[in-house]
């Protein structure tokens, strides 16, 4: 083993040669050095050496949903390491995947049957674009080539996600010229409990029908728009989606990397609305926040069209499709979901969120709060400062990440009471300093 390397001189190399998220080069902020974790603690150090065990409102991003360093994810890994941690998927399979790939059959809407194992949640978005538009390619119209979104959304990093996400959030001023011009429908109003708008209805509506012949499918974050903003709309406007979609021939793909495993108090946020997507893309708690891994499901008529093509293949294959560790830790991370009541669970931390963030409305500059499930919000009338939110954060010994206008939490589901309440103070404390 070589020696560890001191704090100081970690963070020292990090700033000058580690790229991070939305990050500069070299480094502006001190990030946190994390030694280790478990449950729903994260054991950190400081620039100064001070060592400090915070609760983490972040679940890594949404993935860690059943909390760090847990017994029977470590197993799976471990005994999955013990036969192979990887092999390639071309010409071979394995029990992990076939399972896995199953697995997410079965607990997904009906008419999704097949599925394509990828690496990250971007790739995946990246397969289910590429999926709609050979699928119209096959039957004879390559026109239909363009994707329908609303605004405030967000799918992903790389190019066509990034076509996709918020034009405003999303960078596109940047990139104009180089994303593909897709077509935005503005943000849904309301909120979860709001009924739909009828006009907003009519406008997607419309814009769907105006552009039929060069849509190859709409893609959408059911429910929850996540990174766009994390602002929550009504399910009936997946119907309005949906309806419009059959009508004029044009797919539906929901993005469920965010929303998918419960976080929304629905298994999969689709079912709040009571509809099928043609193509379902999974990720982030997929393997419980463990490993990277992602899916896109899709139907059989999907699947045929393609099949029945000038080019009868899906031609996409990345070198660690499928991996067998994270398939395997993804099958136990399923299994210990649904072998508990996670539902009641969502519920618990969905009125301990309520209860305790029901104050912030009345913290100067608060515009709004939020609760669905296990993701509280609370939006501010500016952008927050990010380095004091999150000082504030960790002085109340809490693990939170804000961005924009807005602090955030989404606790891994094992959060007890005690520590739910504890990140909803820790989330006033950082709207009030940020
Ligand atoms: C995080 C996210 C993605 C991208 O997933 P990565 O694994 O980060 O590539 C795509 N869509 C949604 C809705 C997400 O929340």
């Amino acid at each position: 083993m070589p020696e560890p390397l001191a704090v100081r001189e970690l963070l020292d190399l990090d700033r000058e040669h580690v790229w991070h998220p939305y990050g500069p080069m070299p480094g502006r902020a001190e990030p946190l050095l994390v030694e280790s974790a478990s449950g729903v603690r994260l054991r950190v150090t400081d620039p100064a050496g001070d060592r400090a065990e915070l609760v983490d409102g972040m679940s890594s991003w949404w993935s860690a949903i059943h909390g760090y360093n847990h017994p029977v994810l470590n197993e799976a890994a471990r005994g999955q390491l013990d036969r192979m941690s990887h092999v390639m998927f071309g010409g071979l399979t394995h029990e992990p995947a076939v399972r896995l790939a199953a697995r997410l059959v079965e607990i997904t809407p009906e008419p999704l049957r097949h599925v394509f194992l990828a690496d990250s949640g971007s790739v995946s978005v990246e397969v289910a674009v590429k999926m709609c538009l050979q699928y119209w390619r096959s039957r004879g119209r390559p026109g239909k080539r363009r994707l329908l979104t609303w605004r405030g959304g967000y799918h992903g990093d790389t190019w066509q996600p990034m076509s996709v996400c918020d034009p405003d959030g999303g960078m596109h001023h940047l990139w104009s010229g180089v994303l593909p011009h897709q077509v935005f429908a503005d943000t849904p109003p309301g909120g979860f409990d709001d009924p739909p708008d009828p006009r907003y209805a009519a406008h997607v509506r419309e814009l769907i029908a105006r552009h039929a012949d060069e849509l190859a499918a709409v893609i959408v974050e059911p429910v929850v728009q996540g990174a766009g903003g994390m602002r929550f709309h009504s399910p009936g406007y997946l119907r309005v989606l949906r309806e419009a979609c059959d009508e004029h021939d044009v797919l539906l793909v929901l993005d469920e990397i965010a929303t998918g495993f419960g976080r929304t108090g629905a298994l999969f946020a689709a079912g709040h609305a009571g509809i099928a997507p043609d193509v379902m893309c999974l990720g982030k708690a997929l393997t419980g926040g463990y490993l990277t891994m992602a899916a896109t499901l899709c139907t059989t008529r999907v699947a045929e069209g393609i099949s029945r093509g000038e080019v009868p293949v899906l031609a996409h294959g990345p070198t660690f499709m499928g991996n067998p560790l994270a398939a395997a830790v993804a099958n136990a991370s399923i299994d210990l979901l649904l072998g508990q009541d996670w539902a009641l669970e969502v519920k618990r931390i969905e009125s301990g969120l309520r209860e305790g963030l029901a104050d912030a409305s009345s913290i100067a500059r608060v515009r709004d709060v939020r609760v669905l499930g296990a993701i509280g919000v609370v939006q501010l009338d500016h952008e927050v400062d990010i380095a004091a939110a999150t000082r504030a954060a960790v002085r109340s010994g809490v693990w939170l990440r804000p961005f924009r206008d807005l602090v955030y939490t989404m606790p891994p589901y094992v959060t007890g009471d005690e520590d739910v309440a504890r990140i909803c103070a820790a989330v006033l404390a950082a709207a009030r300093q940020g």
